[in-house]
C-alpha cells in the first residue's frame, strides 16, 4: 500500500512509519514539527519508500499519486500545563488538528477510496465513571474544562469519522490509544514517563503529582504499533481500545522506575496538576482481543529497559 501518516515525525507516527516500511509499504510522512521532531525520522532520509511533506494538516492537503490508506496521528498530545508542547499551550492548534485536520484527511480518503485510521484516545472517556473503560462507555468530559481542547477535538474527530463512514461509505477505523511509552518520546513534554525516567537517570527525586493514588495503564510502543497495524489491516469500523490493561497507581509506577534504574533519590510529592486529572484509567481490551487477536506482550520492566538507551543518549549520559 501507499500510506499517508500525518504526525509522522511524532513519537507514534515515527514508529508506525518504521513498522509499515518494514511490512513492505510505501510511506508518505506529513508533519509541521510543532510537536514532532525531525530527529525522529532522520534515519528514514534516503529510504526510497519514504517521502516527507512539511505541512499543517489543518490546511488543505494534497498528495500526488494514489493513496491507499491514511493514518491521522497529527496532534499535540501531552496534558501537562507546564509543557510548551502540551495542548494547554497549543489549544487552538489542537482543536484544528482534531477537527479541520480530520476533515481534510477524510476528504482525501473519500476521493482516494482509501482506508482511514483515526488516532483517538482514552481521553475521550474523560474522568471515567466506568472502570475499566469499554468502547461502549460514552465518557465523562466537561466541554469547557481545561482538557477539553484535546478531548472534545478527538470526540468530534470520532463523530466526523463515523459520519464519513455512514454517509459517504468511507472505509474508516478508530483506535482509542491509552498511555503509551518508549523511545522517541519528547523528554520535555511533561508526561509521566518522560518526566520520571529523566529524573531517575539524573539521580533526582521523582515528582509524583498529588498523592500518586491516581492510576494509569502503560503500554510499550511496539505492542501499541502491533495493535494499530492489525486494526489497519482489518475491516473493523467501530472504535477499538488499544493499550496495556495492567493498571497501577502513579506512585507504584514511580517506585518501579526507581527500582529498575537503581535511583536512590526517592520520591517527592508535588501539587503540579490542575483539577480533572483523571483518577483511574484502564483499557478493557476484550474487543481488540476478539477482533484483532491482539494483546500486549512487553511487561513494564522490559519496556523501561528498552526505553532507557534513548533517554541516556538524549541526556548525554551514555
Ligand atoms: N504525573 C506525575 N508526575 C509527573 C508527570 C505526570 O505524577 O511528573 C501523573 C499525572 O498527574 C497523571 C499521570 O501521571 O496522573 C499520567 O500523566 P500523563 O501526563 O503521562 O498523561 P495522562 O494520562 O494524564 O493523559
Amino acid at each position: 500500500m501507499r500510506i499517508l501518516i500525518t504526525g509522522a515525525a511524532g513519537f507514534l507516527g515515527s514508529h508506525l512509519s518504521d513498522r509499515l516500511l518494514k511490512d513492505g509499504h510505501e510511506v508518505i510522512g506529513m508533519d509541521n514539527f510543532i510537536t514532532g521532531s525531525p530527529d525522529n525520522i532522520a534515519h528514514l532520509a534516503g529510504n526510497e519508500n519514504f517521502s516527507f511533506f512539511r505541512r499543517d494538516v489543518s490546511n488543505y492537503i494534497f498528495v500526488p499519486g494514489k493513496v491507499d490508506a491514511i493514518l491521522h496521528f497529527a496532534s499535540p498530545a501531552s496534558p501537562n500545563p507546564l509543557s510548551k508542547s502540551g495542548y494547554f499551550n497549543l489549544p487552538i492548534q489542537t482543536m484544528k488538528a482534531g477537527a479541520l485536520g480530520t476533515h481534510n484527511c477524510l476528504g482525501l480518503a473519500r476521493v482516494q477510496n482509501a482506508r482511514f485510521l483515526l488516532a483517538s484516545t482514552s481521553e475521550i472517556y474523560g474522568d471515567p465513571e466506568v472502570h475499566p473503560q469499554t468502547e461502549d462507555y460514552a465518557g465523562n468530559v466537561d466541554p469547557v474544562g481545561t482538557r477539553a481542547v484535546y478531548d472534545e477535538a478527538k470526540r468530534f474527530a470520532e463523530s466526523l469519522t463515523m459520519a464519513y463512514h455512514r454517509f459517504h461509505n468511507v472505509n474508516t477505523s478508530i483506535v482509542r490509544i491509552f498511555n503509551t511509552y518508549g523511545p522517541r518520546m519528547d523528554l520535555e513534554d511533561g508526561r509521566a514517563l518522560p518526566n520520571l525516567l529523566k529524573q531517575a537517570l539524573l539521580g533526582q527525586p521523582l515528582t509524583v503529582y498529588g498523592d500518586g493514588a491516581q492510576t494509569r495503564s502503560f503500554c510499550y510502543v511496539d505492542d501499541l504499533v502491533d495493535g494499530i497495524v492489525s486494526l489497519l489491516y482489518s475491516d473493523e469500523h467501530m472504535p477499538v481500545n488499544i493499550g496495556n490493561p495492567i493498571e497501577m497507581t502513579i506512585l507504584q509506577f514511580a517506585e518501579a522506575i526507581n527500582r529498575i534504574t537503581g535511583n536512590k533519590a526517592g520520591i517527592t510529592y508535588v501539587d503540579a496538576r490542575s483539577a480533572r486529572d483523571p483518577q483511574r484509567r484502564q483499557p478493557d481490551i476484550t474487543r481488540a482481543h476478539e477482533i484483532l487477536k491482539w494483546e500486549p506482550k512487553v511487561d513494564l520492566e522490559e519496556g523501561i529497559r528498552r526505553t532507557i538507551p534513548f533517554f541516556k543518549e538524549k541526556l548525554g549520559t551514555v
